[in-house]
């Protein structure tokens, strides 16, 4: 008997139509003799409302509360789910992963799934039923409830995947795969049929939602192939899985852009060993992950001026972290909240010369200014205004011949 576990996105479960949709789904899984393991997120907007009901109470909220609260919504989804199947006459329930369980570490609203008890579940999957598990949250050692970041469930479809041994290891989402590019804002992009993890996890992490970042390198670590398919529209979706399995003449396989970036400039400060990382310590101290980082040529030798990146939801912490910091002496500190970083990713460029020119020419052509530029060996991303975004995404999409 094949073991399969489904992962349902927010949008899958948000009404309850969409409920009984799924839970046709499941059973269309079950029919064909399968050991069927559900990990479901919550309804759509239920999380976010619970973010905004959290921010009324308090600006400082507590951060267990934060995540026993952010959980609550799996539940919800989980039970609506379960006693669809019950009604449909099948033997199935929810369980809360505290009751599994599933143990987390890391920080709380950023944990990572170590561990699942899979005991209880394999009992009673031996007696016919059908697990419907909540998606996003784990227990801490200190039996706290903790998160696993935003767009978590994926990450608990694959833990799921890995503990359990299974088979095949689906996430149903609204789109019916992973996509060139965002496929709701670029009406050219195309349907990737096999795309590496290492792809993935690029286009995951410079922006594109369909997949958890955190996630994909689950599934990388453990060699879990994951298929994206709709639970809209039956047809095939993408296998994201290890690249000796991908065949692809492209050059770049996706782009991704980001909506959530800052750009904090720093002006006049000194030009000497130990002055960038004095800036950078305190933020990497508070959790702030600095992302593009550039540095003027100092003209005089005696000072310059540092730019970089960050998450805009970081903004205010960085502006109160950089002043309050008695060792960074400058003269001004400048922000900028309208900038968009677009990426393009591919393997195709390791061994492709003259990719970047043709980025930079393109974008020069549609008259784009680039302000920082950062590589890897597999994704070349630019900061540009964020009005500019759309319109880079389709002229790099045209440039390397994803459009057909
Ligand atoms: P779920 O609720 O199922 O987890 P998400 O909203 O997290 O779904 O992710 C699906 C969304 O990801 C799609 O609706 C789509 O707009 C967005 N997306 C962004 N980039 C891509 C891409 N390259 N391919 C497919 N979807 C993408
Ligand atoms: N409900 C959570 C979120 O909105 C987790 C998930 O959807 O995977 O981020
Ligand atoms: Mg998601």
């Amino acid at each position: 008997m094949k073991t399969v576990v489904l992962k349902f996105g927010g949008t899958s479960v948000g009404s309850v139509d969409r409920i009984k949709k799924v839970a046709k789904i499941i059973l269309s899984y079950r029919k064909r003799k399968n050991h069927v393991i559900v990990a479901s997120s919550a309804m759509s907007g239920v999380t976010n409302d619970l973010i905004n009901k959290s921010k009324q109470i308090s600006k400082n909220f507590d951060k267990a509360e934060y995540d026993t609260l952010l959980s609550s919504g799996e539940q919800v989804a989980c039970s609506l789910i379960a006693g669809r199947l019950k009604h449909l006459g099948y033997n199935s329930r929810s369980w809360i992963s505290w009751q599994i369980p599933i143990i987390t570490d890391g920080p709380h609203s950023n944990s990572r799934i170590y561990k699942i008890d899979t005991k209880k579940i394999i009992n009673f999957m031996k007696s016919g039923g059908i697990p419907i598990i909540t998606g996003f949250q784990g227990l801490n050692f200190a039996s706290r409830i903790t998160t696993l970041g935003r767009g978590g469930t994926d990450a608990s479809a694959i833990m799921l995947a890995k503990f359990f041994k299974a088979d095949e290891c689906i996430i149903y989402t609204d789109v019916d795969g992973v996509y060139t590019a965002d496929p709701r804002t670029h009406s050219k992009a195309k349907k990737i049929n096999k795309i590496s993890y290492d792809e993935m996890l690029e286009m995951a992490s410079l922006g594109a939602k369909v997949m958890q970042p955190a996630s994909v390198q689950d599934a990388k670590i453990n060699s879990i192939d994951i298929k994206v398919q709709s639970s809209f529209i039956k047809k095939n979706g993408t296998l994201i899985t290890d690249a000796k399995k991908v065949f692809s003449d492209q050059i770049i396989t996706g782009i991704s852009s980001t909506k959530n970036d800052s750009k904090v400039t720093i002006i006049g400060v000194k030009d000497r060993p130990g002055v960038a990382a004095s800036i950078f310590k305190p933020l990497s101290r508070n959790f702030i992950n600095v992302d593009m980082v550039v540095q003027n040529i100092s003209a005089d030798g005696k000072q310059t001026d540092l730019t970089f990146t960050i998450k805009s939801n970081d903004l205010n912490k960085t502006k109160k972290i950089i002043n309050k910091n008695k060792n960074n002496v400058f003269k001004k500190l400048i922000f900028d909240k309208n900038v968009s970083k677009v990426s393009i990713i591919g393997v195709g460029m390791i061994t492709t010369p003259g990719v970047t020119f043709r980025m930079f020419q393109a974008l020069a052509r549609k008259n784009i200014n680039i302000q920082v530029i950062s590589t890897s060996e597999i994704k070349i991303s630019v900061l540009i205004k964020s009005t500019n975004a759309s319109k880079a995404v389709k002229c790099l999409h045209k440039e390397f011949k994803l459009d057909k």
